[in-house]
């Protein structure tokens, strides 16, 4: 399908900057969502025009998930100079020694796991994902009255235990007892790596907080050269839209070509 005229011109201005972070999320961007979160897999295509991207002066390429570091390296098959940012930002390939949570934050996770197994009997099928801070509660492919129910009760943990962390999603909610968010994550990085401009894609509602974050940039220059795409349908923050995975491949194809015919000296 042919991109709109706006984003292809949006993309070969992006391309034209000097110094770049091209973020993108995994899930339901560049792998389709399936019922069990473990056979995920990129669409064809995507991890390499990654590396490709990542290979090139002045750009830096990261993964952004919500997911556990490493699953993500596993499912994605990422490797250097690719970053991973893991768990909404609580993980960061650049930190191999992982996750720093003190005593009352693993209290909490021993306690979230023990009501997690009760959600699960009382929840037939409803599925639990181990993160280093959190968990997941997963009802994807569930009659739909079950999932429901079984989210309600993982929020109400939630409530109970008021330092958790609850991010919604679509038929799965997190409940973490460390969050940074993609926003932070997104801006945090930006700064670290002083680009200026960012491009970043997603599908989902913490994607959301990544647009939102990136327009909100402290840094307005940045800010008004950033390039956020919303793969999939939902009410948006994004300035631009593409209809599925394959989709989002073509446009960081074009983000490619494009700065490889326009990079910069270096
Ligand atoms: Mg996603």
């Amino acid at each position: 399908m042919a991109q709109p005229p706006e984003l292809t011109a949006a993309v070969r201005r992006f391309a034209a900057l000097p110094t770049v972070l091209v973020a993108t999320d995994f899930d339901g961007a560049l792998a389709p969502l399936v019922t069990d979160p473990l056979r995920s897999r990129p669409v064809e295509g995507g991890m390499e025009t990654l590396a490709a991207i990542a290979d090139l002066p002045g750009t830096t390429v990261a993964l952004v998930s919500g997911r556990a570091l490493a699953p993500l390296r596993e499912l994605s098959g990422a490797t250097e100079p690719l970053l991973l940012v893991g768990s909404h930002g609580v993980e960061d390939s650049r930190r191999p020694d992982g996750l720093a949570l003190d005593d009352e934050q693993r209290d909490l996770l021993a306690t979230l796991d023990a009501d997690l197994r009760a959600v699960v009997e009382r929840h037939p099928g409803t599925r639990v994902e181990d993160k280093p801070a959190g968990r997941v509660l997963h009802t994807r492919g569930l009659d739909p009255e079950v999932g429901a129910a079984a989210l309600e009760s993982a929020h109400a943990l939630g409530e109970r235990h008021t330092s958790l962390v609850v991010t919604p999603g679509k038929e799965v909610v997190e409940l973490a007892v460390a969050h940074v968010g993609k926003g932070v994550a997104l801006v945090d990085l930006a700064q670290e790596l002083g680009v200026d401009g960012v491009f970043y894609a997603g599908d989902d509602l913490t994607d959301e907080q990544g647009f939102a974050a990136l327009a909100d940039d402290p840094d307005q220059d940045r800010a008004a050269r950033r390039l956020t795409v919303r793969v999939g349908d939902g009410e948006t923050g994004a300035q631009f839209r593409v209809p599925d995975e394959p989709s989002l491949v073509e446009v960081l194809r074009a983000l490619l070509d494009a700065r490889r015919k326009h990079r910069p000296a270096g």
